[in-house]
């Protein structure tokens, strides 16, 4: 960040979308823990701090009467546990822009911190909507930029705003800065041989990823509930498991496309079968292509960890996006265990390793190996579109 944020006002946006509970208390912090480097440094250097983000979808979820659920999508419910986090009194303005919002801002003094209200409370935020940005960019004299999980959105406080602040007033921060150079390590010149794990419950959320890594990975693992899609594509029994019928065809275009480029496609050769989606169902292994009716694959089996394992450990780039099967139960975790042990010990021998979306970054967190890996991705969508090759509005906004 090489510009000068010393007793001037900050207008930064981070993504605090984390999930709560019930009773409004933050379950998983990863998020706000994520965005504190640039907002302590902000501080630190002197800067008053305004800061933005979006909490859930308010605007899908609107009360009865057509108004917005403030209850429930407050960003208020985040200002206790940030002033904890940074040690500070954090103000909060119920508004997101408007005459209070400016007023709160103005009267900041340097080291002080204002939390302003939900920015999809506002009904142009998620179109992008030009008057909604200028009011957005009243709040800082600079503009901060570090929500990576929401820079595949051009909304107005992700990527409008920042055209009314000149190149010398507005960057990127830490978080985002490392996002992207992280993923570029990928892309760019990565060192080989390069393993993708893909894994997750669809092909067609990932066909255009799935299309995207052929072109420049060495092996791609793939795992979860869209590998039994290209099993059945195969001619492989698949029974009840998760199959998109309609996505078959494609399947085969993938495998060949991979086959010409002589990339490796690996899929599970066993699988940890149940005789329904739950936890106490009756299980098996079973070969993934001879899974009988009445019979799903919900997890990889012990032969297919071995050898995706091996694969992973023989990499000097991974990437991973997806669990191996249906990791939040119990029985069928294993797969995805043994993935995240495999990617944790490449990179003890020198691998780097990637971990992007949600569900493995869960994983991830969940066996404790977050510190193992060289880099966990705080972006899902925008990680995907990152590394599908799309320009991020986020993104692009910021270096016009
Ligand atoms: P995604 O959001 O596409 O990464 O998918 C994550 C979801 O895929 C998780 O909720 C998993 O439970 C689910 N999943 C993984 N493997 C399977 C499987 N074999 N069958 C059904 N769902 C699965």
């Amino acid at each position: 960040m090489n510009i000068k944020v010393t007793n001037k006002r900050v207008l930064i946006r981070v993504d605090f979308n984390v999930p709560l509970d019930k009773n409004n208390k933050i379950t998983d912090d990863t998020r706000i823990q994520r965005a504190l480097p640039t907002i302590k440094y902000l501080l630190k250097s002197g800067a008053a701090v305004v800061i933005m983000s979006h909490l859930g979808r308010p605007q899908k979820k609107l009360n009865e009467d057509g108004s917005i659920n403030v209850k429930k999508f407050t960003l208020e419910h985040l200002r206790g546990h940030l002033s904890k986090k940074l040690r500070k009194k954090v103000q909060f303005c119920p508004e997101t822009v408007g005459k209070v919002a400016n007023k709160m801002a103005k009267a900041l003094k340097p080291g002080e911190i204002l939390l302003v209200e939900n920015t999809r409370f506002n009904k142009g935020e998620t179109k992008g909507d030009e008057a909604l940005a200028k009011e957005m960019s009243k709040l800082g004299q600079i503009y901060i930029n570090d929500a990576f999980g929401t820079a595949h959105r051009a909304h107005s406080s992700t990527a409008t705003v920042a055209k009314y602040f000149g190149a010398r007033s507005k960057s990127f921060g830490f978080l985002m800065s490392a996002e992207i150079e992280n993923a570029n390590k990928v892309i760019n010149d990565p060192e080989r041989p390069v393993t993708a794990i893909v894994g997750g419950a669809k092909v067609s959320d990932k066909i255009l990823l799935l299309d995207r890594l052929i072109e420049f990975a060495d092996n791609i693992i793939v795992g979860g509930g869209m590998a039994y899609t290209f099993i059945k594509a195969k001619g492989g029994r698949t029974g009840n498991s998760l199959v998109e019928e309609d996505k078959l065809k494609l399947a085969l275009r993938l495998l060949k496309k991979a086959e010409k480029r002589k990339v490796n496609i690996y899929l599970p050769k066993d699988s940890t079968i149940a005789d329904q989606f739950s936890a106490k169902a009756k299980r098996e292994v079973k070969d993934s292509n001879k899974i009988n009716k009445g019979w799903m694959g919900l997890d990889i089996g012990p032969d297919a960890q071995k050898a995706f394992s091996k694969v992973i450990l023989e990499s000097k780039t991974l990437l991973w996006n997806g669990p191996m099967g249906v990791f939040e139960m119990k029985p069928y975790a294993k797969g995805t265990k043994a993935i995240a042990k495999a990617v944790a010990k490449a990179t003890k021998k020198g691998a780097f390793s990637l971990v992007g979306g949600g569900d493995s970054v869960a994983a991830v967190n969940q066996m404790g190996l977050a510190d193992e890996v060289s880099y966990v991705s705080t972006g899902g969508g925008a990680m995907l579109e990152f590394l599908e090759g799309k320009t991020l509005p986020g993104i692009a906004a910021m270096q016009k």
